[in-house]
C-alpha cells in the first residue's frame, strides 16, 4: 500500500442511510434512479460506480454546510442497497482518476485554489494543492457535470 500525506472522506454511513430511509418514505427530493449506462451513477459512500441495473438514490447533499459564501448544496448518488463504506482511504479510488476536478478550501470554508486533474495522477495535484499550508482540505467534484465526489483530507 502506497503511502500518502493525505486520507480519502468518503460519504458518511449515517448520511447514506438516512437518504435510504428518505427515499423509502418518498421524500419528493429523493428519487431512486436505475443505472442504465457503465460510468454515469457514482455512488459517494463505496465509491464505485453503478452496475447497469442496480438502483441509486438521487439526493441533494451539502457539501459546504449553510452559512458561508461557498456554501454548497448538490446532487449526489448512493446505492439503494446498501453497500460498504470506502475503506482503502490512502489510496486514491480507482473508479475517479479522470475527469476529477479538485478545489482546494480553507478552515473557514472558502474556496482559495483549484486544479483539474490532467494525465490521471490525481495524487501529483491533491499533493500540490496541501503543499500551501491554508488548504483545510480538498473537495474533488465532476469536471463536466460539477457533482461532489469526496472530500479529501491530510492525514
Ligand atoms: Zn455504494
Amino acid at each position: 500500500m502506497k503511502t500518502s500525506n493525505f486520507q480519502i472522506v468518503p460519504l458518511r454511513t449515517e448520511i447514506a442511510e438516512a437518504a435510504r430511509r428518505a427515499a423509502a418514505a418518498g421524500v419528493s427530493d429523493h428519487a431512486v434512479i436505475t443505472a442504465d449506462s457503465p460510468n454515469g451513477f457514482p455512488c459517494r459512500h463505496c465509491l464505485r460506480w453503478a452496475q447497469l441495473g442496480e438502483r441509486m438514490i438521487l439526493f441533494p447533499y451539502a457539501s459546504i454546510p449553510p452559512g458561508h459564501p461557498y456554501s454548497e448544496s448538490g446532487p449526489i448518488f448512493v446505492h439503494a442497497e446498501p453497500c460498504e463504506r470506502y475503506k482503502e482511504t490512502g489510496e486514491f479510488p480507482a473508479n475517479f482518476r479522470k475527469h476529477r476536478v479538485f478545489r482546494g478550501y480553507n478552515a473557514n470554508f472558502n474556496m482559495i485554489d483549484a486544479e483539474v486533474v490532467k494525465d490521471s495522477e490525481p495524487e501529483v495535484m491533491i499533493e500540490k494543492l496541501l503543499q500551501n499550508p491554508e488548504i483545510a482540505f480538498v473537495d474533488t467534484r465532476s469536471v463536466t457535470r460539477g457533482c461532489y465526489t469526496f472530500r479529501i483530507e491530510r492525514v
